[in-house]
């Protein structure tokens, strides 16, 4: 039997009691702006979206969603590029954007508690004041939400140093498919039990929904010095990243850029950023300002000796935000080269950069496509952006599987299918590559086990049975959906 409720007429009687008439939209305009999420590959209308103000509202929607057997598709910026809040036609989207409030700023604890739909640079804009920041800064921070954060686990320039949500997330208050508040973690930096709170973190909105988030604030850094490197062979990048790295030096950022994205980048924010160059590095260090001075030395030593023809070094602020700025525009630079482009998110040992790098090459031109790569260098977490066209018919599957290939890539070379973006639906056949069947079996236990009726974000994060036996070459695992249909897109 099909589950998905053909009594649509209840529920929506049963959301507009419960709800005030502006937190629900059900007309075709007001969905429109949900049918996808950054991922704009993938589209499909809602039925309904829902946007509680409250707690007790989202307690609310859960409910009636339970009771009719209704997806439940939650949704904090939509921002996210692996199509995690993609809607389904029968599905309530829960978005969290008006649940936004900062509810206390701790100084002296160094922890902040907010709401599920605070943006990320709202965080570190109100903890400015204090002198302190939340570190994990997705290149969508402007916009992106820390409840899609913790659910995409999500990372960003500086996790080299200071690590990724799940490092900087202290606790969550979390509402259950069966209605349960849970409390998990704290404003302490260890808690007894087993460890749930880097269970949600990356669990895509399938296991439970955040409402509410306390974060840990660390001190801002004495001073920064950014320096840019530019590289007339890829490989002679990629060997200064593993060389300073294994030198012990760990900077806060390192960033990779190949030559079609440093030129796209260079024409849309005017950084500096040398045009000849096959590759570029963006290296930030911060500290002590009596430790910086010898360690940017040493960076540049490694830089020199790695084959680097131009280093450009800075100490004020106003130089290294343009330096920075060609990198943190890079997605919609690269935009304007192609009507449309696809940012995978791979992650490869850092040694294999080199070798994964060549492989893409080659995939781009067997496939007609080009790539643009812009990357988290010293984290070994690949961006490729698949430039196509979606008015060409065929041309999205075409760079879909293309994309597919470079994460299989990514996993023969001793990496994995995600770094940061999620599996959402864009990376359900990579994961029965990357898994066995007894590992996505115990996958769908666990989302059993913490959403007995399924009603979470079903058809997302684990392939089915179905979908991986399909592909072939693997065995049937036992894991079940209640939405099988929800796997089709
Ligand atoms: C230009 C650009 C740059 C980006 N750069 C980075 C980057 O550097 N690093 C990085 O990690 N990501 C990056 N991203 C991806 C994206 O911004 C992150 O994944 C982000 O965490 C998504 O947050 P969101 O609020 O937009 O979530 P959404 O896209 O709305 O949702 C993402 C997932 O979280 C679930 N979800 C959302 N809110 C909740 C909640 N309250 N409770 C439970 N589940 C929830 C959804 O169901 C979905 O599965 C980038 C995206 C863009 C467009």
């Amino acid at each position: 039997m099909n589950p998905i409720t053909k009594n649509h007429t209840a529920v929506l009687q049963h959301l507009q009691r419960t709800l005030p008439a502006e937190c629900l939209i059900t007309d075709g305009a007001g969905l429109r702006p949900y049918e996808t999420d950054g991922l704009t590959a993938i589209r499909e209308m809602p039925w309904v979206v829902v946007l509680p103000e409250t707690e007790a509202q989202v307690v609310d929607v859960m409910a009636i969603c339970r009771q009719h057997g209704v997806p439940v598709i939650p949704r904090g910026a939509g921002t996210g590029l692996s199509g995690g809040a993609r809607p389904h036609k029968d599905g309530v989207v829960l978005g969290l954007s008006k649940m936004n409030k900062i509810l206390s700023i701790d100084p002296d604890n160094r922890v902040a508690q907010v709401q599920p739909g605070v943006r990320n640079l709202a965080i570190s804009n109100a903890a400015k004041p204090h002198g302190l920041y939340y570190a994990p800064d997705p290149s969508s921070q402007i916009a992106c939400s820390i409840g899609g954060n913790v659910a995409e686990n999500a990372g960003g320039v500086h996790c080299l140093k200071y690590g990724l949500t799940v490092h900087n997330v202290l606790g969550v208050r979390v509402l259950t498919s069966d209605g349960d508040v849970m409390e998990i973690g704290g404003a302490l930096y260890d808690n007894p039990g087993l460890d749930m709170l880097a269970l949600l973190c990356g669990s895509e909105g399938m296991l439970g929904i955040v409402t509410q988030v306390t974060v840990a604030l660390l001190p801002e850094p004495e001073k920064k010095s950014v320096i840019l490197a530019g590289f007339k062979q890829v490989t002679d990048a990629g060997n200064a990243v593993a060389s300073i790295i294994g030198a012990g030096i760990i900077p806060a950022g390192m960033e990779m850029m190949d030559k079609l994205a440093v030129q796209a980048a260079e024409q849309f924010a005017h950084a500096g950023y040398p045009l000849d160059a096959a590759a570029i590095l963006i290296i930030e260090l911060d500290g002590a300002e009596a430790e910086l001075s010898a360690v940017t030395a040493q960076v540049i030593d490694h830089l020199n000796a790695s084959g680097a023809y131009q280093i450009d070094q800075a100490d004020d602020a106003e130089t290294q935000a343009r330096l920075w700025k060609g990198r943190k525009s890079a997605f919609p630079a690269v935009g304007r080269l192609s009507p449309d482009y696809i940012c995978m998110d791979g992650t490869i040992p850092r040694h294999q950069l080199a070798h994964v790098l060549t492989q893409i090459d080659e995939l781009s031109e067997r496939f007609g496509l080009a790539v643009a790569n812009v990357f988290h260098a010293a984290d070994g977490n690949l961006h490729p952006l698949i430039l196509f066209d979606a008015n060409v018919p065929g041309q999205t599957d075409h760079a879909m599987a293309m994309g597919g290939e470079i994460l299989q890539c990514c996993v023969a070379a001793g990496g994995t299918v995600t770094g940061e973006h999620g599996i959402g639906v864009e990376k359900l056949d990579t994961m029965c590559v990357q898994f066995t069947s007894d590992e996505l079996d115990q996958f769908f236990r666990i989302k059993d086990a913490m959403d007995p009726s399924g009603v979470l974000n079903p058809g997302k994060g684990i392939p089915t049975l179905t979908r991986c036996g399909e592909l072939g070459g693997m065995h049937v695992h036992k894991g079940r959906l209640p939405f099988p249909e929800l796997e089709r897109f």
